[in-house]
């Protein structure tokens, strides 16, 4: 294990890209950092694990267009990255029947697509019409703040249409459409290209994958920054100490202390919110991050000796209104050495994951067998990342605002408290939520420490 230094010149907590890229971005311009990680590796919410004979992202796996910094980053580490594999025929399971379809858009009745193009058509101006940066002060911002997700979705009269963007929702935040502020979801949407981009492999977030998987990047990435990176090394407090040009921070971390002139703290806001902080944070600060919940995500990955789905024409994609599982994907290693199936539970399936019988690896299984034929039951091997009981990540996959938090108290997301100052996907303003989102939020916070000091 590497020893902590008595004293740097900024202190950076959470070694998942957000950290890695504050760090970085000292490093090049002179600064001396200390990264304390709690977990025993880096990359936080991206986790790369072997699984059969083949190696597969637990956590974040995919990067899309409009991803730049993450483009540029893979390609300097010289991580290379494959499409997600789309030939053959998606699935729409809607608890009647399962349908086929091909293309972006679900085989729904010609009612119901009239409707399903006018929802999405209505969002897209919705959040054109929003700020990503500052949401409080787009127009209309107090009344969109006041509405849940769930409550605009009761424009929508068919019941599959509703259903299908449950399922969205459920994806691309892991929680219910009545968990989430109108508002910050437009915001969200606004910050990563629209409801449709968020959602669709093809042109979309999900187009590519990285080969051995995307800690890969974490790892080489950390590897630059040698014995800058403690691991183990949870952080519990971060006091301020000394006046003048002494001023700083003491970080306390369960390895020991550090004093350093400025601290970034680049995790998610429910976890950031458990750092004693000396003196305490302002009120407006604490009531914001009491309304940041992290959503909740099961991801099962299943491999199997053949990519049997393929030989019946299918894609390996299913989204599937009835639970437990609401999102499938082919996930076959790049060479298909390793054939492989990911299931999602995600939202209020996933939460009833932690505590009901009966949701369990079997279940999903049954499932695969349902969309896929009887082989789906029996996996060479079987992972599962419940992220909700992960403790250093309480959930995935990014913390969500509840009505009314954005426009009382959520300019104080990214404002500093003292010499503390934060990063991490929750902050971004570009791609927020995304492994991008965390790249441009350590980017962000490192320009802040540097005109700081
Ligand atoms: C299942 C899943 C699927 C996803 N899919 C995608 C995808 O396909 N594409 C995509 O772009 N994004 C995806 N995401 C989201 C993406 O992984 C995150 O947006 C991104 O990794 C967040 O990075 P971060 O640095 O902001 O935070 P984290 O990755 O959460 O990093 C924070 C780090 O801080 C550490 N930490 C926490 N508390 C402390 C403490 N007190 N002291 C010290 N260290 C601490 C944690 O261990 C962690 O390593 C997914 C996430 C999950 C979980």
């Amino acid at each position: 294990m590497t020893q902590l230094p008595d004293r740097v010149e900024v202190v950076i907590v959470g070694a998942g890209f957000a950290g890695l890229a504050a760090a970085t971005a000292l490093r090049a311009a002179g600064a001396r950092v200390a990264v304390l990680e709690a977990r025993d590796r880096v990359g936080g919410r991206v986790w790369t694990r072997p699984v059969g004979a083949a190696r597969f992202d637990l956590g974040g796996q995919w990067i899309g267009p409009g991803q730049r910094r993450l483009a540029a980053l893979t390609e300097r580490l010289g991580v290379a990255t494959f499409p997600t594999y789309t030939a053959g025929d998606k699935l729409l399971d809607d608890g009647a029947r399962v349908a086929r379809y091909k293309g972006a858009i679900p085989a729904l009745r010609p009612l119901e697509l009239a409707e399903l193009h006018l929802a999405l058509r209505r969002l897209d101006r919705m959040m054109a019409r929003v700020s990503a940066r500052d949401p409080a002060s787009s127009p209309g911002a107090a009344e969109l703040d006041r509405a849940t997700v769930a409550e605009h979705a009761r424009r929508i009269r068919g019941r599959r249409v509703r259903a299908l963007l449950d399922v969205a929702v459920g994806a691309i935040f892991g929680v219910e459409p009545a968990e989430l502020s109108l508002l910050w979801f437009l915001a969200y949407l606004r910050a990563g290209g629209g409801l449709l981009a968020l959602s669709e492999i093809e042109g979309g977030a999900q187009e590519r994958r990285f080969v051995d998987g995307a800690q890969t990047i974490a790892d080489r990435w950390a590897a630059e920054l040698g014995d800058a990176v403690h691991l183990a090394a949870p952080v519990r407090r971060i006091a301020h100490a000394g006046t003048g040009a002494d001023a700083g921070v003491i970080v306390t971390s369960d390895r020991g202390a550090i004093a350093a002139r400025r601290a970034i703290v680049a995790i998610p806001p429910p976890l950031a919110a458990r750092i004693e902080l000396d003196p305490a944070p302002p009120a407006r600060r604490v009531q914001l991050v009491q309304r940041a919940a992290m959503g909740a995500i099961v991801k099962v990955i299943a491999t199997y000796d053949r990519p049997f789905w393929r030989d019946r024409g299918c894609s390996g994609e299913v989204v599937s209104t009835r639970g437990p599982v609401a999102l499938a994907f082919d996930n076959s290693s790049h060479d298909l050495r390793q054939p492989a199936l990911l299931a999602f539970v995600q939202a209020e399936a996933a939460r009833r994951w932690l505590t009901a019988p009966g949701h369990d690896e079997a279940g999903v299984l049954a499932q695969l067998a349902r969309w896929f034929g009887d082989e789906a039951r029996h996996p060479s091997a079987v992972a599962v990342a419940d992220w909700a009981a992960e403790p250093w990540s309480l959930g995935c996959p990014v913390a969500v605002m509840s009505p009314r938090a954005l426009t009382s108290t959520g300019a104080s997301l990214r404002e500093p408290v003292g010499r503390v100052h934060f990063a991490g996907t929750e902050t971004a303003t570009e791609w927020t939520g995304y492994i991008e989102g965390a790249l441009e939020s350590g980017e962000r916070a490192a320009r802040e420490v540097l005109r700081a000091i």
